[in-house]
Formats: C-alpha cells, sequence, structure tokens
C-alpha cells in the first residue's frame, strides 16, 4: 500500500480533530502555538501532546520551537485532511497505485464504495519554485495568498469546477466525482495517453473531437485548456470508437482573460502540429481557431 494510504490507517478521530485545528489556525498563525491548539481541540492538554507527537512522528505536522512552540501541517497533512472528508461523503473508500508524478501534482488510483475505479488528483503548488507558480497559474499573480495550501485548494476547487461544467455541455472530460481541499477525484479513463498511442484507426476523427470539445469549452463554458498536448489527451476506445479525452485542466484560463487568444492558439498550433506530424493529418490551424470561436459551423 502506498504511504498516504498507509499513514491514513495510522489515524483516529481525535487525531483528524487537531489537525482539522492546525489547518483553520494556519490562515492566522504560520506555526500554530500549541496553547491554540489546546483551546480549539478541546482535549486535555496531556491527550493533545499525545496526539501531536504522534503527528510530527507520521510527518503530517512540522514542529518549530523557537519563541514559542508551534505547528503546522505538512502536504501529507492536509492530505489526510482531504481524504477524510472524500471518505466521510462516500466518494472514495480506498487509495491504489500511484500513476504518476508531475510537476505540479500526484496522481493516484482509488475506488469508490460502489467499487467504480477513480482518479484522485493532489495538487500540490509550491513544490517548484515560486517564479513557476506565477508563471504558470495565472489566477496566482493576482491574489495575495500567503500559503502554497491556499494555492493548492485553488487549483482542486477550479479543477473540479471546470470539469463539472464541461461535462454538463458533452465536452470529453473525465467524470468529476468531488474533491475537497487540493485534491479532485474524477472518472477513471481507461486509455492511453496520446504521446504514447501507436496506430490509430481515425486519427482524423480523434482530432475533430478533440477541436470540438475546445469548441465546447470556448463557446459553452468559456474557459481556454491553456497546456493541451499530447501529454493531456487519454484516447479511449469504447465500442470500437476512438475517444480523445482532455484531461488536466487547472489552469485553464478564461475567454476574457487578456492571454486567451494566445492560448488558444497556442493550444491548438500545438494539437493540430502533432496530428500533421505524427498522423499525418491536414487540419488548418486558423480554421481551427474560427471552428472554435463559433466563427465557422464547419470545420472545413
Ligand atoms: P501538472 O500539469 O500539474 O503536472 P499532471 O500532468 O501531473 O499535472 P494530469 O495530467 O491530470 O496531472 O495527470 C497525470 C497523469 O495521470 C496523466 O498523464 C494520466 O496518465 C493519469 N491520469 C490523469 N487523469 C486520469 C484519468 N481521469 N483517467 C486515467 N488516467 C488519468
Ligand atoms: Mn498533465
Amino acid at each position: 500500500m502506498v504511504l498516504i494510504a498507509l499513514t491514513y490507517k495510522k489515524l483516529v478521530d481525535r487525531d483528524f480533530k487537531v489537525l482539522a485545528v492546525i489547518e483553520r489556525e494556519m490562515s492566522r498563525y504560520e506555526y500554530v502555538p500549541v496553547e491554540v491548539i489546546e483551546r480549539r481541540v478541546r482535549m486535555p492538554s496531556t491527550h493533545v501532546a499525545m496526539v501531536l507527537q504522534k503527528l510530527n512522528s507520521l510527518k503530517l505536522v512540522r514542529r518549530r520551537i523557537g519563541e514559542y512552540v508551534g505547528y503546522r501541517l505538512t502536504y501529507l497533512g492536509l492530505d489526510m485532511l482531504a481524504l477524510r472528508s472524500l471518505v466521510e461523503r462516500g466518494l472514495l473508500s480506498a487509495l491504489g497505485d500511484k500513476l504518476g508524478v508531475g510537476k505540479e501534482s500526484d496522481v493516484y488510483s482509488g475506488l469508490t464504495p460502489a467499487g467504480e475505479r477513480v482518479i484522485v488528483k493532489f495538487h500540490r503548488v509550491g513544490r517548484t519554485s515560486f517564479q513557476r507558480v506565477v508563471r504558470v497559474r495565472h489566477y496566482a499573480a493576482s491574489k495575495p495568498y500567503s500559503s502554497w495550501f491556499e494555492l493548492a485548494k485553488v487549483a482542486g476547487q477550479r479543477e473540479f469546477r471546470v470539469l463539472e461544467e464541461l461535462y454538463k455541455v458533452g465536452a470529453l472530460v473525465p467524470k468529476p466525482i468531488g474533491y475537497s481541499r487540493h485534491v479532485v477525484v474524477t472518472e477513471y479513463i481507461e486509455g492511453v495517453e496520446l504521446y504514447l498511442y501507436e496506430n490509430p484507426v481515425n486519427p482524423e476523427s480523434m482530432l475533430y473531437k478533440i477541436l470540438e470539445t475546445l469548441r465546447k469549452a470556448y463557446l459553452d463554458v468559456g474557459v481556454v485548456h491553456g497546456d493541451l498536448s499530447e501529454y493531456n489527451v487519454l484516447v479511449a476506445i469504447v465500442d470500437e470508437e476512438e475517444l480523445p479525452y482532455i484531461i488536466d485542466w487547472p489552469q485553464y484560463v478564461e475567454r476574457e482573460h487578456p492571454a486567451a487568444e494566445q492560448l488558444l492558439r497556442r493550444d491548438v498550433e500545438y494539437i493540430t502540429r502533432f496530428f500533421r506530424k505524427k498522423y499525418r493529418v491536414q487540419v488548418d490551424a486558423e480554421k481551427a481557431l474560427r471552428y472554435i470561436r463559433g466563427e465557422a459551423e464547419e470545420l472545413l
């Protein structure tokens, strides 16, 4: 079993209670003083000390001994709170293998109580440098968020909400199931990343479907993906049809954003070039852009 799941199983109610108090108070303290934790959890201080010792040895909190003794959560600690909420709401019952480590996320497989296979994506903002965060996450630059956790939570909420809207309008995206904090649960797509997908039956139709999803995103939802590539497309075969699902949406920008046009153009030029080079499918990027923006009803 993976570390996150193993750690989760070691926790009991009062551990979660202390973690939740530290999380809440982190908006006011860099390290939450022990006295504040004691006051908020309403447990005898000897119990609090035992819990904090346990959380510290499981690396769910970090201790600082300076002018006062204080604690803050680690990402693993935040993971526990998110998992707890997802489990209690009946959205998740098990965590499986790690499928990937991205620049800003860890992706696991999971199971719902009904036995459906799902994807559990943990956003990890701040693992790389702050400069990168500001560059990549447009929404970060304009908001005075003080901690990485807040940004990771924003990423989780953004990704879940935009998936809900995209899914509603019939775009080919994984069905969103739920989220808590920085963790998003979606349908598991039984598929292969486009960059690994050899010998497609009908690459032309796959590209059309990708462009159709971009059009729905742009016209019906009002967003641009902004990071489209052969790594963010999963090809599933359903009833002998190749369905290209577009994943990884947290960096989307709204149509009205000053960078939207440039990002849409980048996405479209990138994916049409990929299909031209790899599969010899010729679709003019300008025509595709007009189709996506609704200036033309057909692609050809
Ligand atoms: P970032 O761009 O922040 O680094 P990321 O690339 O790590 O994010 P995703 O692209 O969402 O995050 O997912 C990483 C990998 O996990 C994908 O390439 C894919 O292999 C797998 N994956 C993600 N979502 C799904 C899904 N719904 N079904 C099946 N596999 C998925
Ligand atoms: Mn990705």
